[in-house]
């Protein structure tokens, strides 16, 4: 048996203003990994399925893998560039047996408000009918029909914060196998649940409705239970959640198991979002200086790179510099102009610098202040654990530590969201004994720092992607027939 590994991922923010060019994508090549070139550990398929495909006697060929931080809309040169170059890659390797794709879900690029749906069909054009596709999405997904027809299998990571990347990938290796063996017959269905919004499965009821669909997989006939929550900061039509569900021959199972999630979830939705979770800046702000159970970790989800947001907002900064704040740390701040500054003047160096506020009128103004630089590390990977197999690695390019007053602030050349509480660290600043911790992020630091945090408050400032999709501004969406838009709109 062979199989052909690849993929494309980003997701993206059409409101953002920058848009994701092909420099942004880091790419990890699969011949490069068998001439001993492993650049980027987390995106080497060869690493993630070899021991599995040992294990079934299949021989793996892995093409490209090529991954960028969310921004805004892929230019069309970019996208159609790494596409081609993933798609001779899968025509070199032909014949395949099955094919296996990670890709994100939400990526969008000028010309094409599906990109996924455009790579499966091209494989499927090229692999023909006999071929298994199997496609692990991101959570952040905006699933459709047109997108999963094409494909055999489609799982959707069911945990966030992201730590069952692994686990679904390894999941998707055994029953894409399993289908092409003839032992299993996939069939999905998709339900639209007619809501967005930003879900967070660490707690409930939301927790309650993750294990039941794991639960259910262990139903009869019951492959794989996925619930594409949507990425709001999208305005393409078909942006919502949606579950999928994956049955073994059995249409009908698919979709009765695919509309009882989906009922499930829209029966919550008033109490799974963000939007009822977050507080505004000054009474969280308030609230975390007040809060004797330290350290208290703020996640200011509004400027999360995460989502395609610049990540250089100074509301907080400003409110805690004015308010006198101390021992307090924030990560990860993006202004390559601070970090190229602080590493020439090198570590003990006084600077009055200019801090972030600079990529636009949701970043807030430039903070400008007496800075002692602490430490600094180049080329710095940031991790995201994962419940099994090594952590997802992401890179932050140059950071460098700054004290400003009562607050250490970790700054950094490349956009990259904080995800755990190393990146204080290793920079020599202990996250445990501060009183505060602001992250950029809105829910994936979560599983790191809970461990370490007296409290957390999920706090939104203004900013690119404030967690409320109310405020998005799409052109593209009838968000009539969506809650939070409408009330009720599937009439229960
Ligand atoms: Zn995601």
């Amino acid at each position: 048996m062979k199989i052909f590994a690849a993929g494309i991922i980003t997701e993206t923010n059409t409101f953002a203003p920058v848009p994701t060019a092909l420099e942004d994508f880091i790419v990890q090549r699969g011949k490069d990994v068998l001439a001993g070139r492993v650049d980027y550990p987390n995106l080497d398929l060869y690493a993630l399925w070899g021991p599995q495909a040992k294990q079934q006697d299949a021989e793996l060929v892995f093409g490209l893998l090529a991954f960028a931080q969310p921004s805004g809309t892929t230019l069309k040169a970019a996208y159609e560039t790494l596409r081609e170059e993933m798609l001779a890659d899968l025509r070199a390797a032909m014949p395949v047996d099955v094919c296996l794709l990670m890709l994100h879900g939400a990526m969008v690029a000028d010309g094409y408000d599906d990109c996924e749906e455009d790579m499966v069909r091209r494989v499927r054009e090229i692999v023909g009918p006999k071929a298994v596709i199997g496609v692990e999405l991101d959570l952040h997904c905006h699933l459709r029909e047109s997108m999963i027809e094409p494909a055999d299998i489609v799982i959707a990571y069911k945990e966030y914060p992201h730590v069952d990347i692994n686990d679904r990938a390894y999941e998707l290796f055994d029953l894409a196998v399993a289908a092409k063996r003839g032992k299993i017959r996939p069939t999905m269905a998709l339900f639209d649940c007619q809501m967005i919004g930003l879900y967070p499965t660490t707690r409930q009821p939301m927790r309650g409705v993750v294990d039941a669909m794991s639960e259910a997989e262990r139903r009869k006939g019951v492959l794989s239970v996925s619930f594409g929550h949507g990425f709001q900061f999208a305005d393409v039509p078909h942006v919502g959640a949606k579950t999928l569900v994956v049955a073994d021959g059995d249409r009908g199972l698919a979709e009765q198991v695919a509309r009882e999630f989906g009922m499930r979830l829209y029966g919550s939705r008033k109490e799974i979002g963000f939007e009822s979770l977050s507080l505004p800046l000054e009474a969280a702000l308030t609230k975390a200086v007040a809060s004797r159970k330290t350290p208290v970790v703020v996640a200011d989800q509004s400027d999360n790179p995460g989502g395609g947001a610049p990540s250089d907002s100074t509301f907080a900064l400003r409110w805690l510099l004015d308010h006198n704040a101390q021992d307090v740390a924030m990560a990860i701040l993006y202004d390559p102009e601070v970090v190229k500054i602080a590493r020439k003047a090198g570590v003990g160096a006084r600077l009055a610098m200019r801090i972030c506020g600079k990529m636009g009128p949701f970043s807030g103004d430039p903070v400008d202040a007496e800075v002692t630089v602490l430490a600094m590390r180049e080329k710095y990977l940031h991790k995201l654990p994962q419940a099994s197999g090594d952590p997802q690695l992401y890179p932050a390019g140059d950071i460098v530590a700054l004290r400003c007053g009562g607050i250490d602030l970790v700054v950094s050349s490349e956009r990259c969201q904080c995800m755990d509480p190393s990146v204080f660290a290793d920079l020599g600043i202990d996250p445990k004994r501060k009183k505060i911790l602001v992250v950029k992020s809105v829910q994936h630091f979560y599983g790191p720092f809970a461990p370490i945090a007296g409290e957390v408050i999920y706090m939104a400032p203004p900013g690119a992607v404030a967690p409320d999709p109310r405020l998005c501004k799409y052109r593209r969406v009838n968000t009539e027939r969506l809650y939070p838009w409408a009330a009720d709109p599937l009439g229960k």
